[in-house]
């Protein structure tokens, strides 16, 4: 998806990817059917972000049938500039593209987490019903984002040590903070904060309230506060 979506980001206005037949892949993985599937989660997402889904397509083809991969790629171009330049022909200025593709760009780990039973099963048509429109803009519309709550945070460093994507912006005795654009959205941190904390907040379809600036992040000890109180 991250490749497709490169190719998007670049200006090129069309993606065509070959592959070979279903049930006739070589290895047990068979990957065709996992770029499959990751082709039609991705139509619904241009279809999201006004783009024509007609910009991706994949066709089957095997190594001795030259004669489908030339009518297949010919056919892709004709299509292609029948569409038009991307985004222009869709009424979109090229900055809302730009941010729109990076929104995309930003949810694509939390996406193939949430999808990942379908992404991983072998579809069976009608294939356009495998990700429905209503799916997909529900996915959109209620996207997950983890938040420590600085009331609660007592800097343990439990989540920051077990984050798997380097998120969490850690310093001794200071709140630790998310970084919105590096988090995948995984849950670990939410699932790991000790009890007698719970500072991790799931919001779900609400953006992250932003961080505190870093000259208030200093802890102040639960025990600390009693003995003043
Ligand atoms: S949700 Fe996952 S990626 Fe995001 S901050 Fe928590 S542990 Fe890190
Ligand atoms: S695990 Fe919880 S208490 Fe510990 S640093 Fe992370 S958010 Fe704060």
């Amino acid at each position: 998806m991250s490749f497709v979506l490169r190719a998007f980001q670049k200006g090129i206005d069309g993606v065509f990817i070959g592959a070979c037949h279903l049930n006739e892949c070589n290895y047990i993985a068979h990957g065709n059917y996992h770029a499959l599937n990751m082709v039609l989660l991705f139509k619904r997402i241009m279809e999201h972000i006004g783009l024509n889904p007609d910009r991706l397509r994949i066709q089957f083809m095997s190594g001795a049938e030259a004669n489908i991969f030339v009518d297949s790629t010919n056919d892709f171009v004709k299509t292609i500039k029948k569409i038009g330049p991307l985004g222009v022909s869709e009424g979109l200025d090229q900055d809302t593209l730009a941010a729109r593709l990076a929104d995309v760009g930003k949810l694509i780990p939390y996406i193939k987490v949430t999808m990942r039973d379908k992404l991983a099963a072998r579809a069976e048509g009608p294939y356009d019903a495998v990700f429905t429109k209503e799916e997909v803009d529900k996915l959109f519309a209620e996207v997950i984002a983890y938040w420590i709550d600085p009331e609660k945070c007592q800097a343990c460093t439990t989540c920051f040590r077990r984050c798997p994507a380097e998120a969490i912006i850690s310093a001794k005795g200071q709140i630790h903070i998310i970084d919105q654009d590096k988090c995948i959205k995984c849950g670990t941190c939410f699932e790991v904060c000790p009890p007698k904390f719970r500072a991790v907040t799931k919001l779900v379809g609400v953006p992250a309230p932003p961080p505190l600036p870093e000259d208030q992040r200093g802890v102040v000890r639960k025990a600390k506060e009693k003995e003043v109180a």
